[in-house]
């Protein structure tokens, strides 16, 4: 019996989750939240109780640090030294990581070097793998990449139709993202559907406050939403997923406060998406209890409904059909208006919903059964493939 720690760090934040291996047993999770602002939140969850602390915590050693801490003075472990393993996710792998990988001084360089393709997230991410591997420089480490499942994708689906020297030389491709969630649920899809994985076509929604689309045939990611960064593919909470490019120097030219494209890329980022049509929230459930009265609210519902349904179709075309359509994350996991809407008028596809089943809690099959593609609802596990991960590594 060892302890392993999986870790998801955050442009602001470090999630993290415990786990007693190989029982795949969660010991203690936490969220340590708005790293480098006032009234940094530190949150344990363990043994059926709940630690809060409100805290200043600067940066991501720090949150470190009082991560490890709290493991001890809550008893969790009696000695840092218990955890043998460590897995981080890391957002951007580019081209150059294929599958989850030892972080070798080596390999922490390079993801530095890839922080141009996120740049909020790999340089946090190697700070906190180099920060854990001061303390704790006997445990296993490893790096759990949100694109390497991506890299299977054909290069119709994954260049981009400019001049080559943009793929050539400065890497623009299509890298995708949610890696780790598109290929546990397709996974787990094809245990419910009772098949070799070998043997299946089927579409993955990861729709969370950030969210993707996924077409994995045979297991392998053969198109997905996300693009370049994780602005591309579906309208998202605050991200206004793909447009035509030719919006940005329009914006940028008559609107006097974006001064350059940075700007417009972080409006896009962090003020477009469901935010941004709707006015008053990012979170799918206010739009849901608002819509009624608010027409804009509405408008944003429905945008994000229409960008969704068209994925599914483009995937549909993509793999000539699907054995099942899986939805997860926030969204997909606990939105039965959100899956209802979706699936509304699909059924000239062979996807066929059945109410009754397509309800809060659901999981599993909620197709009927005469829906030729099983539509299944399938709770996200990262953390523990990070987990399954350092014991495959250790
Ligand atoms: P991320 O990991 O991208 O931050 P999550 O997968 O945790 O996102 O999803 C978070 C989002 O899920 C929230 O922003 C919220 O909109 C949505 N969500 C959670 N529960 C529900 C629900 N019952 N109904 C609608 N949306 C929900």
């Amino acid at each position: 019996m060892t302890k392993t720690l999986a870790v998801n760090a955050g442009s602001s934040s470090l999630k993290w989750q415990m786990y007693e291996m190989p029982e795949e047993k969660v010991i203690a999770k936490g969220l340590i939240e708005r790293i480098g602002l006032k009234d940094s939140i530190s949150t344990v969850k363990y043994n059926n109780q709940e630690d809060k602390q409100i805290l200043d915590i600067q940066d991501h050693k720090k949150a470190v640090n009082i991560l490890l801490d709290d493991l001890k003075r809550l008893q969790i472990v009696s000695d840092i030294k218990e955890i043998t393993g460590l897995g981080h996710r890391v957002v951007a792998g580019g081209e150059f990581f294929k599958e989850s990988t030892i972080a070798t001084p080596e390999v922490l360089k390079k993801i530095e070097e890839l922080s141009s393709y996120a740049p909020l997230h790999n340089p946090a991410e190697a700070l906190v793998m180099r920060v854990f591997e001061e303390v704790l420089p006997e445990a296993t480490s490893v790096a759990v990449f949100d694109t390497a499942f991506h890299t299977s994708l054909p290069a119709k689906a994954y260049r981009y139709p400019m001049p080559n020297k943009y793929y050539e030389k400065y890497g623009v491709r299509k890298y995708g993202a949610h890696g780790t969630s598109h290929m546990y649920v397709s996974a787990e899809a094809a245990k419910l559907l009772g098949k070799p994985l070998e043997e299946t076509k089927i579409i993955t929604a990861h729709i969370g406050n950030g969210g993707s689309i996924t077409a994995v045939e045979a297991g392998k990611s053969v198109d997905t939403s996300m693009g370049f960064t994780p602005l591309g593919g579906i309208m998202m909470g605050t991200r206004s997923g793909e447009l035509d490019p030719s919006v940005l120097p329009y914006i940028i030219e008559h609107d006097s406060e974006l001064e350059n494209a940075q700007d417009a890329i972080d409006m896009l980022n962090k003020e477009s998406g469901l935010l941004g049509v709707s006015g008053i929230s990012s979170d799918m459930r206010d739009i849901i209890s608002n819509k009624e009265t608010n027409p804009n609210a509405q408008l944003a519902f429905d945008m994000y409904i229409d960008r969704v349904k068209k994925y599914i179709g483009q995937y549909l075309a993509v793999m000539n059909g699907a054995d099942a359509l899986v939805f997860t994350a926030g969204i997909g996991e606990n939105s039965i208006p959100f899956r209802a809407a979706v699936l509304d008028g699909l059924d000239w596809f062979g996807i066929k919903v059945d109410p009754e089943k397509n309800i809060l809690g659901a999981t599993g099959d909620i197709s009927l059964p005469d829906s030729r593609v099983k539509i299944l609802v399938i709770p996200t596990d990262e953390e523990l493939v990070i987990a399954r991960d350092i014991e495959r590594l250790k």
